[in-house]
């Protein structure tokens, strides 16, 4: 199967009087998993429905490989997709719902059916052609609803929450099994989640979505590391966010200030001493210690602690800001009572300015 780019540019989608997507641009590389993620409503499934040409876009243009096919109808975009509902017919077996494009496209008989026993085989199924499909396991029908879309040999393949019918243990086994298959095919995948840890596992890029807008795109270590914006940093995990005050500018460091809490950030263009901002710290990433360990850490008291197995979740109260702090593997048997004192640091790199937000 060819690897072929998919492009989006400027794309507005209205229902009535709402926009669900506004302007949006993205390019997917040949070849790439790019996960599309965001809270409920933010338009994820109406790009990736775009794409597919089911909703007709106001304005902007969808390209692959260059080509405009914006008024190119679904069926003949060579697309390959899987929902969340899997949308197999119950009625037919399991050979049958797969050979089911095939059929359409009225392939001999003898062609049908070793590309069926190959995309069965592809997604772990080989053997089980004859089974009826409501005899499968969830897990089990996510593959054949897989091999069904691959059997015509898409051009890419578009999938719509298709683990969230599964239960979590079965979704992380087979999150890992999308990305096999589609990574051995070579094909050009766009992927809609709302779950964060489906994403940052096995994206190769993740386009954060807000509001039918992209505000984010970038690797997972960078949209979870540094987040742009209080939407992306929130959407992607716990944060603590604190309005601050550039204080002063050494270099590569900038000094800022939240209240009274003084600490270093990394410097970067445009910014001024005097200017207002808006702090991301991870609770992960706040260093906790019994004794001071340098002259940066800073004295916090324990409000609540809760044990958690890897973690032990602290609520720290610290020159009037409350923090939330992550203890890794915790070596005490017991959470420390309310009012504990405690030593915090932060590494620069790990205090995210975040931009101001986007208007309406
Ligand atoms: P979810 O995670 O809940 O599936 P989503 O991010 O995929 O959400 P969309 O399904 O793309 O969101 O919907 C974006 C917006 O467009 C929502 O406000 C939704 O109500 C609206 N919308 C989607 N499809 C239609 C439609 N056919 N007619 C009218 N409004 C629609």
């Amino acid at each position: 199967m060819s690897k072929i780019a998919i492009a989006v540019e400027g794309v507005t989608v209205r229902f009535g009087d709402s926009v669900a997507l506004r302007q949006v641009s993205l390019s997917i590389e040949p070849g790439e998993l790019l996960l599309l993620l965001g809270p409920s409503g933010c338009g994820k499934s109406t790009l990736l429905r775009s794409i597919a040409g089911f909703v007709a876009p106001e304005a902007g243009r969808v390209l692959f490989d260059g080509a405009d096919v914006t008024q190119v109808p679904p069926h003949q975009r060579q697309i390959g997709m899987v929902f969340q509902s899997f949308a197999l017919f119950p009625h037919l077996s399991v050979g049958e719902n797969v050979a089911f494009g095939l059929r359409e496209q009225r392939r001999p008989t003898s062609e049908i059916q070793e590309r069926v026993e190959r995309a069965l085989s592809d997604v772990k199924m080989g053997g089980f052609g004859a089974r009826r499909v409501d005899q499968l396991s969830g897990g089990e029908q996510q593959r054949v609803a897989l091999a069904r879309a691959l059997v015509t040999r898409p051009r890419c393949l578009l999938l719509d929450e298709p683990l969230s019918n599964l239960d979590a243990g079965l979704r992380h086994s087979m999150r890992e099994e999308i990305r096999r298959v589609c990574k051995e095919h070579g094909l050009t995948t766009l992927y809609v989640t709302h779950d964060q840890k489906e994403a940052l596992a096995i994206a190769d890029r993740i386009a954060v979505m807000k509001a039918g807008r992209l505000e984010q795109l970038g690797s997972p270590w960078e949209v979870y590391r540094t987040p742009r914006s209080r939407n992306v940093a929130t959407f992607l995990g716990e944060t603590n966010l604190l309005e601050a005050k550039i204080t002063a500018l050494e270099g590569q460091t900038l000094r800022v200030k939240a209240g009274t809490l003084e600490l270093a950030a990394e410097a970067r263009p445009g910014l001024e001493v005097g200017q207002s901002v808006l702090l991301s710290i991870r609770p992960e990433c706040l260093q906790l210690s019994d004794v001071r360990q340098s002259d940066a850490a800073f004295s916090a008291k324990t409000l609540k602690s809760s044990y958690l197995g890897e973690i032990c979740e602290h609520e720290l109260s610290c020159q009037g800001l409350s923090l939330r702090a992550y203890e890794l593997n915790p070596q005490s048997p017991h959470a420390p009572p309310a009012g504990s004192e405690l030593w915090v640091q932060v590494r620069r790199s790990d205090v995210v300015l975040l931009e101001s937000e986007p208007t309406a």
